[in-house]
């Protein structure tokens, strides 16, 4: 079977890291799947889906990385039409929009320290609708 669910949340922009482990496995279980494959996708080119550590150092070692990676301040040929966010783009097509977690036995097969985040890159607050799929039985 196939089972759609959404997560809606509001982000502070700026590489925000919205940490959604609880609402992907309660979407997961709402399901009633047992096994089958959870894929986790955002909508919208400035806003990314990973897996990380969710832990306060790791969180500002994203950032920084993504800072240096593709810098707020840089020359970006999107920006030339009036957008200022170029830098966020980059880092989204970077990162990707999506994640596919295995479902095995009723449990997301995540390892203890990696969490499921949306990472926001827009230079501005968004509001953010993820899609969570779940293909299974
Ligand atoms: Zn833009």
């Amino acid at each position: 079977m196939v089972s759609s669910h959404g997560i809606s949340l509001s982000t502070r922009g700026d590489n925000d890291v919205c940490d959604i482990t609880d609402e992907v496995t309660g979407a997961a279980k709402q399901s009633g799947a047992r096994n089958g494959t959870v894929t986790v996708f955002v909508p919208g080119s400035t806003a990314g889906i990973t897996a990380i550590e969710n832990e306060p150092g790791m969180v500002r070692d994203l950032q920084e990385f993504l800072e240096r990676s593709a810098p707020a301040g840089a020359r970006y040929h999107h920006n030339h039409g009036g957008d200022s966010n170029g830098h966020a783009h980059v880092r989204a097509a970077f990162i990707g929009p999506s994640l596919t977690v295995p479902l095995i036995d009723g449990k997301l097969e995540l390892g203890t320290w990696q969490q499921i985040v949306l990472v926001d890159f827009d230079d501005r607050p968004r509001k953010r609708d993820v899609t969570v799929q779940i293909v299974g039985e």
